[in-house]
């Protein structure tokens, strides 16, 4: 599976917005878009002017790398989104967040998406009672994801989960802390995506 190897923290500062790729690190006063908010490279500090189209592309770039899914992934969700019914910009959205990856990280059970893609590879989840090791897996309403049997007293897993037990879990899904299992309990709305951009921008770029 291809995925972007380089420095992460470094796309952040391209992108000007934090992306959560480093877990703890990232709400921490060591986040490099805190104590270097400008882009990286020799003309990190020059780049003023953005063009219309400069726009779109940054807000795909945003959501293609805050979701760490590659150009062609991406576009094939794009694709996807546009025939599904309703408003094409949410859809994408709505299938990212769906992620089984995505989905992992949410409920806290990894500290970032990089994290938990990692920890699906390695086969530590199940849903609805199967091992799924696909983490563009795309999970759906009513099915129950669940740290598998055999991985529950995994130490890392329980030092993770003990981590990020305090972080807000979206409505959409349901967590129970006891038994390590998670339900899709409804299709998120946008207002329910906390993700900080105008993905009518993607949609722009992409029907040039
Ligand atoms: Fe991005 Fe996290 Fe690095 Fe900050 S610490 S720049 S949010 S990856």
């Amino acid at each position: 599976m291809a995925r972007y190897t380089g420095p992460v923290c470094r796309l952040c500062r391209r992108e000007g917005q934090k992306l959560f790729l480093k877990g703890e690190r990232c709400y921490s006063k060591k986040c490099a878009v805190d104590r270097r908010a400008y882009a990286p490279g020799q003309h990190g500090q020059g780049r003023k002017k953005v063009s219309e189209y400069g726009r779109q592309l940054r807000t795909k770039q945003y959501a293609r790398r805050y979701y760490g899914v590659l150009e062609g992934q991406f576009r094939h969700y794009f694709d996807m989104a546009e025939k599904m019914p309703g408003v094409t910009g949410e859809n994408l959205l709505r299938l990212l967040e769906s992620r089984l990856d995505n989905v992992i990280y949410r409920l806290g059970l990894a500290s970032s998406r990089a994290e938990a893609r990692q920890l699906v590879l390695h086969g530590h989840y199940t849903v609805n009672g199967r091992k799924v090791n696909i983490p563009s897996f795309l999970t759906k309403v009513g099915q129950v994801i669940a740290v598998k049997e055999g991985s529950r007293q995994n130490e890392k897993i329980k030092a993770i989960v003990e981590a990020n037990s305090s972080r807000p879990i979206p409505k959409w899904l349901e967590l129970n802390r006891e038994t390590l299992e998670a339900k899709v309990v409804a299709v998120p709305n946008r207002e329910d995506i906390d993700l900080p951009i105008e993905e009518t921008l993607i949609v722009e770029l992409y029907s040039k």
